[in-house]
């Protein structure tokens, strides 16, 4: 069977924050998130998206945010679990495609590198793992925004 879920994530960006970190990438950047674990947007899209796949709840239903365990956690290690959790249910990734909306800076020079660190996370080769860049129009300069689908086999 084949099953497909889909994630969301926003984090408020703001000046002397945490590093921006995308997909476990550091981006260089004056703003950063505000958020409890490292704030890895893209990175909660996709777990969001992968939980959804089997219909196991969200993010915040595995990782609390009021868990001290998981203050300034690495969003990568969550994946891992996430996905070690999909495989003890006898299903795998068989692609992801997300877009990343973000106004600066431009993500395009780090995409390679962000699908290169997933494709490792997820046991995968980076030609089945999609990052999409996106600005805002400067709507919401201040907001890092993720949308990530996730399809499974087992
Ligand atoms: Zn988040």
């Amino acid at each position: 069977m084949i099953r497909i879920g889909i994630g969301t994530d926003l984090h408020r960006l703001e000046r002397n924050s945490r590093p921006l970190i995308i997909g476990s990438v550091h981006v260089p950047s004056d703003l950063g998130p505000v958020s409890h674990s490292d704030g890895d947007c893209l990175v909660h899209a996709i777990i969001d998206s992968l939980y959804g796949c089997l219909g196991l709840g969200d993010i915040g239903s595995h990782f609390p945010d009021s868990d001290q365990r998981y203050r300034d956690a690495c969003s990568m290690d969550l994946l891992a679990q996430c996905y070690s959790q999909i495989k003890d249910k006898g299903y795998r990734l068989v692609n992801l495609d997300a877009t990343v909306e973000l106004d600066a800076p431009r993500l395009r020079p780090y995409v390679d590198s962000i699908r290169a660190a997933l494709a490792d996370a997820l046991e995968t080769d980076p030609g089945f793992i999609s990052i999409k860049a996106k600005t805002t129009e400067s709507t919401s300069p201040m907001t890092i925004k993720a949308i990530a689908a996730c399809l499974v086999e087992n």
